[in-house]
């Protein structure tokens, strides 16, 4: 039986008001195996003015001490939970399960993270200009915020965002994917056992009516956006509007530079894991792969090669290698832009289309595909696809890698692969992106993560994640002697 959920409005689990519901999906086999509200826009104004009102009266009263006792108390049971709440998201968006596991622990390392910054966000003491005044520039919490996320790693994207805005002292109103909403409902749930005040933590689900509500809602004071860069401008418009400040964590379109001077099996395995990790499902997918002309054969060749073997099936088997994408409309998409980049007269070395086979029938599996030969101006190159297309540019030199690297509207992250230092540093400093990477050494808990360009703006991750929930205000005239 298909489970049905609620959604957590003022500490409480309730029907949406018109009783509306949509269905989920599970991509393997396109069963419906639960059933998620539809918040009207009046359920969406219960939630802003409970999240207000727990504001004033207590979350604003409650000690950083007492919200990071709270926030660890998610992280065990994060922990405690990982299996479940792992199946539980590979069941609604069939990212395969090893995976999904391994972002629950990512989950509750960073709600432990942010529960020890919460009583450490000091503020300063401004140099005087006056004798016996004292200026102070502390830090207080917007008040209420509204969070609305992407469907390919729900726990994962509101890791980012949640626990730093709770610590920081914000109440959160979090509005998930129409596409993989079960999660986010979960991770309430465990808000609500581990005490939050009633109002602190809410989840409205719906699609993208009930985003606006929300997002255009004169009683939210920030907002943060994780999704696409079409509906990060309706968002935007939305909060110039109401003049409401916006953080933005939007699409991509990496490169991942290989020079001839890499580790070439290490660059060959980063380069597949960078594009069918998570069927390609990720704003950090390295989908355009530059490859310098001294190991360009091989590496094509040694790519189509192991792309070929990647193992697909059941996203719940630890075996299973890429899963499915994510829901229909993604499928579909995903399938156009491989039409449109052999129209284009890319050189298609692996994959290239619907993937079939035992157990693969129901699903919306697509073949891991590789095209080479490609130009960065082909569709296939210049567009966010969010599936597993890889696109391989060839270069011949430094300067050729770095004018095709920054020649597209995204700023995400850029990947390098190079075993020269000197060359490390000067493309970590020219390559215009939010994040670079060497080598495939992955970030740390305390990194900075977000966009330059149209990725995004503002930062999530790290002492600079909770500062973006945080206002600053000055205090000044007061005289110790009076
Ligand atoms: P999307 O923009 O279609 O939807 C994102 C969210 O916005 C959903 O919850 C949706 O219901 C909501 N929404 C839709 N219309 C709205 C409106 N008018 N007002 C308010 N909310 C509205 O994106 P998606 O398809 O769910 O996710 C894929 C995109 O997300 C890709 O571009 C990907 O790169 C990006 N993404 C970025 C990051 C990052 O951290 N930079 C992480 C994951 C995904």
């Amino acid at each position: 039986m298909a489970e049905k959920y609620q959604l957590f409005i003022d500490g409480k689990w309730r029907d949406a008001g018109d009783g509306a519901t949509m269905p989920a999906i599970n991509p393997y086999n396109q069963e419906v195996w639960a059933h998620v509200p539809v918040a009207t826009a009046g359920d969406v104004e219960d939630a802003v003015a409970a999240a207000r009102r727990a504001f004033d009266t207590a979350w604003s009263k409650t000690s950083p001490g007492e919200r990071a006792k709270l926030l660890n108390k998610v992280a065990d049971m994060l922990d405690a939970d990982a299996d479940r709440m792992a199946l539980l998201e590979t069941t609604d968006n069939g990212k395969v399960i090893r995976e999904t596991q391994n972002q629950m622990g990512y989950a509750a390392r960073i709600f432990r993270y942010y529960a020890a910054w919460a009583d450490k966000m000091h503020g300063d003491v401004v140099p005087l200009d006056q004798k016996d005044t004292l200026d102070l520039a502390i830090r207080e919490p917007y008040g209420v915020v509204a969070c609305v996320t992407a469907w390919n790693s729900p726990v994962a994207i509101l890791t980012n965002t949640l626990p730093a805005a709770l610590a920081a002292g914000n109440c959160v109103i979090l509005k998930p994917s129409e596409h993989a909403s079960v999660t986010t409902l979960e991770v309430a749930k465990m808000c609500d056992k581990a005490g939050f005040p009633a109002g602190v933590v809410q989840v409205v689900t719906g699609a993208g009516e009930t985003g606006a509500a929300l997002t255009g809602s004169k009683g939210i004071d920030k907002i943060s956006f994780t999704g696409s860069p079409a509906v990060g401008r309706m968002i935007s418009a939305a909060a110039g509007a109401n003049l409401k400040p916006v953080t933005m964590e939007l699409g991509g379109k990496s490169p991942n530079i290989v020079f001839d001077d890499a580790d070439f099996d290490r660059a060959l395995i980063g380069a597949l894991a960078g594009i069918f990790g998570a069927t390609g499902q990720t704003c950090i997918a390295g989908s355009r792969l530059l490859v310098q002309r001294g190991v360009y054969d091989r590496m094509v060749e040694g790519l189509a090669g192991r792309a070929a073997q990647i193992k697909m099936g059941d996203p719940r088997d630890k075996e299973t290698e890429m899963g499915t994408a994510a829901n229909e409309p993604q499928f579909n998409k995903i399938l156009s832009f491989i039409e449109a980049a052999k129209g284009d007269g890319a050189r298609l070395v692996a994959g290239g289309k619907r993937a079939d086979g035992p157990g693969l029938e129901n699903g919306y599996f697509i073949e891991p595909t590789i095209f080479a030969d490609v130009r960065n101006d082909m569709k296939v190159a210049a567009e966010e696809i969010f599936g597993p297309v890889l696109s391989i540019i060839p270069f011949d030199t430094e300067e050729e890698a770095i004018a095709i690297a920054n020649d597209t509207p995204y700023g995400l992250t850029n990947y390098v692969q190079t075993q020269d230092p000197a060359r490390a540093n000067r493309m970590a400093r020219v390559l215009r992106s939010g994040m670079v990477e060497m080598n495939g050494q992955g970030r740390a808990a305390g990194s900075p993560f977000g966009g330059m360009k149209q990725s995004g703006n503002g930062r999530e991750g790290g002492i600079f994640g909770i500062e973006d929930f945080l206002e600053i205000k000055a205090v000044s005239g007061w005289t110790p002697d009076a």
